[in-house]
């Protein structure tokens, strides 16, 4: 451990550097105020033995520029080493940032001793921080994954809603108008029932994967909604928009042909709800998602494998298509 030594009497800078290293510490020695203070910047020794009375700066200035040099977060133990005794000093001493105060002439063992203890405390506060780092890692990773859906790995409700929330709020400010689409796997119970609960899983991935894929904007979110059901999020978007991007999302999932033997088309598919609005003059954020929900319904209820919803027509995208 480096120790810097500041002390004026160059006769007891040397006793104390030779007691420093006898005790397994290397001394840093310097005979002035202002050379303690730059050796500390250059040198950032892990320990401070200073004398109070020197020639130019006291020790009480030098602490308190030690303390400034210190980065955010670090700390090097300073302890007093001085003739001047008296309650004061000693308390003037700590409030200029010393740990601990002596007085000279200080026995080698008592020095040895507190020494000792100060780099004990020293290396008890490093294996806090770095088990704080751990935590903080931790709770980023915990944070990170309390958002997200644990089959699927895109979002889940519960982020859903928060950002559903926020999203509406943003819009609102900003006049701009705000999508949901909901999602929902057609004829997937006989799925499973036909292939197990393992594939169905598997098949559930593959489809948020897909639905992923099919969206462009940064701002969109895709959320897990509940088993079988997705949900979009689409700020900055109306109508039309929401409804070609649904579009596009069906046709991505019928075009992965996957087999689905209990659907009457033979192959997995979706329905799809939309729902737009403009937060700043419509409604809430749930009858949007409810909206969304109902035209999901007319959807299954028109036959399935189709998008419904605003507007009313949705000319390109009604049919069964491919
Ligand atoms: P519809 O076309 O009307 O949507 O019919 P459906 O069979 O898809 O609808 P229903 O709501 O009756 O069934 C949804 C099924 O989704 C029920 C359940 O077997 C399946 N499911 C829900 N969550 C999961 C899951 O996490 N894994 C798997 N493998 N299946 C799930
Ligand atoms: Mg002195
Ligand atoms: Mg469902
Ligand atoms: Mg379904």
């Amino acid at each position: 451990m480096k120790t810097l030594i500041v002390e004026d009497s160059n006769s007891y800078l040397k006793v104390l550097s030779l007691q420093a290293e006898r005790a397994g510490f290397t001394p840093l020695p310097a005979s002035s105020g202002s050379a303690g203070v730059e050796l500390f910047d250059s040198e950032r020794p892990d320990l401070v033995l200073l004398d109070i009375v020197l020639p130019d700066i006291d020790g009480f200035e030098v602490a308190r520029r030690i303390r400034q040099l210190e980065r955010p977060g670090d700390w090097t133990p300073i302890i007093f080493l001085t003739a001047l005794d008296g309650d004061k000093h000693l308390e003037k001493g700590i409030a200029a940032g010393g740990d601990d105060y002596l007085y000279k002439p200080v026995s080698e063992t008592v020095l040895a001793a507190k020494m000792r203890a100060m780099q004990r405390i020293l290396q008890m506060r490093q294996s806090l921080l770095v088990v704080t780092r751990k935590l903080d890692a931790a709770n980023q990773e915990l944070r990170r994954l309390s958002a997200l859906d644990g089959l699927t790995g895109v979002a889940n409700r519960r982020h859903f809603d928060a950002m559903l929330d926020r999203e509406w709020r943003r819009a609102q400010r900003q006049g701009s108008a705000l999508s949901i689409l909901m999602c929902d796997i057609d004829y997937f119970k006989s799925y499973n029932d036909r292939y197990g609960h393992l594939q169905g899983d598997e098949c559930l991935r593959q489809l948020a994967r897909t639905l992923q894929q099919g969206l462009d904007r940064g701002g969109d979110l895709l959320a897990r909604y509940g088993g079988e059901e997705f949900v979009v999020l689409l700020p900055d978007t109306g109508p039309e928009g929401a409804a070609f991007v649904a579009g596009r999302l069906r046709r991505a999932l019928a075009e992965l042909r996957l087999a689905h033997e209990g659907s009457p088309f033979g192959e997995v598919t979706a329905s799809f709800g939309v729902a737009s609005g403009l937060p700043g003059t419509d409604g809430d954020a749930q009858a949007l998602l409810a909206a969304a929900d109902r035209a999901l319904y007319a959807a299954k209820q028109a036959g399935r494998n189709r998008v419904a919803g605003q507007p009313a027509e949705l000319p390109a995208e009604n049919g069964v298509a491919s």
